[in-house]
């Protein structure tokens, strides 16, 4: 039997419970295990985690544990790892991608999701996962990834934004909230075909989706996205 200590700093103590926060946490193992596996173990998921320290020297997540270690881990900073950013949201998580999409974020989402399909569509394409459930963020082919700690989609929204650093680099009308394909402006001429008789009267600028040809204009979301934009601001 071999025993490490280890240390996790800042929001990483959101995974712990209560008792086992913000104090050194004493790990029992057998054989060969990572710093990573033995992490998990204990609650926390490795795309949360960033610097790692063992015995004060800087080390890695897959270092393989030795008896007596003492391990440090720091949170992963505030930032986008890529840009820009893009992201892919699990099933659950419908109004939070209508919201990253107002504010025209690259968000890709289905409501039949399965663990494995985002999985493997993670494999193929590089975007941060954003769930609650941190096993999923677990699984290997998870790189990037945040687990969302409230439930309240607006508070997630602001998480998000936090998190990856995003009040810097919203575009507004720029992506369709139903498919995630960025918007054209069109000339109204081309849709007033397709408009209520009291849009057609009060409004002249207009965006289409050339993917599922949803028309976006200032009445329809303006009123919410500049709400939004106002809580993030603030
Ligand atoms: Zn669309």
């Amino acid at each position: 039997m071999s025993t490490a200590t280890f240390i996790f700093l800042g929001r990483l103590n959101d995974f712990l419970p209560r008792d086992r926060k913000d104090q050194p946490i004493e790990v029992t193992f057998r054989g060969r295990q990572s710093l990573k596996h033995l992490a998990e173990s204990l609650g926390v998921p490795h795309p949360e985690i960033g610097r790692v320290e063992v015995n004060g020297l800087n080390s890695a997540l897959s270092a393989i544990t030795q008896n007596g270690d003492r391990a440090t881990l720091h949170p992963l900073p505030d930032g986008c790892p890529f840009d820009p950013p893009r992201f892919l949201l699990d099933c659950h998580l419908g109004r939070l991608t209508s919201y990253l999409r107002m504010l025209g974020f690259d968000c890709l989402y289905r409501n039949d999701y399965t663990d494995k399909g985002i999985a493997a569509s993670l494999e193929s394409d590089k975007r941060i996962l954003l769930t609650r459930d941190r096993r999923l963020l677990m699984r290997k082919s998870v790189v990037y990834g945040y687990c969302l700690r409230s439930l309240n989609s607006r508070q997630q929204l602001l998480e998000v934004v936090r998190r990856f650093e995003l009040a810097g680099r919203v575009t507004p009308f720029h992506r369709c909230l139903r498919c995630n394909h960025p918007l054209e402006p069109v000339d109204k001429s081309m849709i007033i075909d397709r408009l209520e008789p009291l849009t057609k009267r009060y409004f002249d600028e207009f965006h289409l989706c050339p993917a599922c040809g949803q028309i976006y204009w200032k009445g329809s979301h303006y009123e919410q996205m500049t709400k939004l934009l106002e809580e993030i601001r603030g």
